[in-house]
């Protein structure tokens, strides 16, 4: 699944491709990826509207339009295409946005997970799916004493508590298995046991981590790909995510590999405490 690192580089590409481009009609083939409004109303709404911007909230694409905001969620495999309005697409494509240029901004998925929003703008912060969302690991708001504020206040181990989009937005599973081998914590630790050198460490593993993984363009362990086609390269530098028995980067003991909140969950035994 693309993680902040992963959609902020889908966002960049879409920059340089869409900005300034009118949609002239809209076509869905899969309506239940619209999740707001009904299929209708969504196509005839963003009839005639120009892309200014292209903004993210964790993993949340933001697109900017005249006077309405659309709110895309790529989930497992979604991803974005830009061709030629009569290049061929395959059965996996399921939306497409026309501009009045003849080019086309498609919206591909093979598990047809990923979620469309449209809102009034201005609205979209106040309702779901992003009213709920939490603080951004570059926000001011994102100090070591919110982080620590907000680890007292769970039961849950720190592996959940990182996981969940409500306290920090954009960590998904290989960046939460990344910042706990970087600040050494074992992932199934009760959030409120941290120490304070512990969640410094923590703190500073998250901000490197997603700056380092943005660099490279984010991370391809699965499909991943961003709208130009081209693959990420954080994958070759990844401690512990998808390198099971593998030796460890530091200490050269295996890593392991468990199941912590529900997810697949690398760890170094040696390493992290
Ligand atoms: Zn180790």
């Amino acid at each position: 699944m693309p993680e902040l690192p992963e959609v902020e580089t889908v966002r960049r590409t879409l920059l340089s491709l869409v900005v300034g481009k009118t949609i002239e009609r809209v076509k869905v083939h899969w309506p239940k990826i619209i999740q707001h409004p009904d299929v209708a109303t969504f196509c005839e709404r963003l009839k005639g509207q120009t892309i200014h911007n292209i903004g993210r909230r964790g993993k949340f694409l933001l697109f900017q339009l005249d006077d309405v905001v659309l709110v895309s969620h790529l989930r497992m495999e979604g991803r974005y295409i830009y061709e030629k309005e009569d290049a061929p697409f395959d059965q996996h494509t399921h939306i497409f946005f026309t501009f009045t240029d003849q080019t086309e901004l498609r919206y591909r998925d093979v598990r047809k997970f990923g979620t469309m929003h449209l809102f009034n703008k201005g609205e979209e912060l106040r309702v779901p799916p992003l009213s709920s969302i939490g603080v951004e690991p570059f926000d001011e708001q994102f100090t070591v004493a919110w982080l620590t504020d907000q680890l007292q206040r769970t039961k849950r181990t720190i592996k959940a508590t990182l996981l969940d989009q409500t306290i920090i937005a954009g960590l998904g599973n290989i960046y939460v298995d990344e910042v706990l081998f970087r600040s050494s914590i074992h992932p199934e630790r009760t959030a409120t046991t941290l120490t304070i050198r512990e969640i410094e460490a923590l703190h500073e593993a998250i901000v490197q981590t997603i700056q380092e993984a943005i660099e490279k363009g984010g991370s391809t362990v699965r499909t991943y790909v961003n709208t130009q086609g081209k693959t990420g390269t954080f994958q070759t530098q990844l401690y512990v995510y998808g390198r099971a028995n593998m030796p460890c980067r530091r200490c050269g003991n295996p890593i392991s590999k468990t199941t912590v909140a529900n997810r697949g969950t690398h760890y170094c035994k040696h390493c992290q405490t």
